[in-house]
């Protein structure tokens, strides 16, 4: 008698890269003279905080914040199947008027995915976006707004990406989780539940704004700690301060499987 398994066995291909790696000031900072900020060194600079993630037939990016023109400029992108918006802060939202070129490249509305309280702030900050259609301007961006909700997985396409919540102070931000992957930045506090959520995973890329302890983001120590805690097999820091100090310098003194990240950084993931 022959057994039939149905298992379906594939493995696809990730690309994560690295679109800014910057807190919300950009590193360098205007009208600062530190030795980071007047660094010659690519990796010492760092447009604002948001990644690409691209598959075979998938491409959206997480954030869309001020230098987000620039970003799809420099990494040549010419599609965007949607947007994923951790949280509302400028720095996460600030670009999204630069959509216009993907509704007018595909000539449909961006899908955006960001929480309820996210969804209300970007109908503030792009309100000539959401008038009456007789009203509408003909060259202003268009935005199909989607929910994210916890424990409800958002699907693009083959991708399957999991919002995981994190506490910014008082804001809910979203950490996003794809298969082996996950991207966490703009927190201070992490559940216990929410860590569970991102067990197994092997590639993060986690925030570290500096050394020192803030209200409102997690520090490198604390970021480290994570990484640890999670054994992941490589991690990278993002949304990282000029305090932080060089590149160079603070790489030397991490952990043989961390790193700081970089503007234009990619890494290539197997999902099973
Ligand atoms: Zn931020
Ligand atoms: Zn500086
Ligand atoms: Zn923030």
């Amino acid at each position: 008698m022959i057994f039939l398994s149905l298992h379906r066995f594939y493995t696809s291909m990730m690309k994560i890269t690295i679109l800014g790696c910057g807190t919300s000031q950009g590193v360098p900072v205007i009208g600062c003279d530190c030795e980071v900020c007047r660094s010659h060194d690519p990796r010492d600079k760092r447009l604002r905080t948001s990644i690409l993630v691209q598959t075979e037939h998938t491409t959206i990016c997480v954030d869309a914040g001020p230098d987000f023109r620039q970003q799809m400029l420099r990494e040549n992108v010419r599609h965007l199947d949607a947007i994923l918006i951790t949280h509302h802060h400028k720095d996460h939202i600030g670009g999204l008027d630069d959509v216009r070129s993907f509704n007018f490249l595909q000539n449909i509305s961006m899908p955006i995915y960001a929480s309820p309280d996210t969804q209300e702030e970007i109908k503030r900050e792009y309100s000539y976006a959401f008038v009456d259609k007789s009203e509408l301007y003909p060259g202003a961006p268009t935005y199909n707004l989607i929910d994210i909700k916890d424990n409800k997985p958002i699907i693009i396409n083959e991708l399957t990406i999991e919002p995981i919540p994190l506490v910014h102070l008082k804001m809910l931000c979203y950490a996003f989780r794809i298969g082996n992957f996950a991207y966490v930045t703009d927190f201070n506090y992490i559940s216990e539940e929410s860590l569970k959520k991102l067990e197994g995973v092997e590639y993060l890329i986690i925030e570290a704004l500096r050394h020192e302890k803030h209200y409102s983001h997690i520090s490198l120590p604390e970021a480290i700690e994570i990484a640890q805690r999670l054994n992941v097999k490589k991690a990278w820091f993002t949304h990282v301060s000029h305090s932080m100090g060089k590149a160079e310098d603070v790489n030397k003194t991490l952990p043989s499987n961390m790193m700081l990240a970089f503007d234009g950084l990619s890494i290539t993931i197997e999902n099973d």
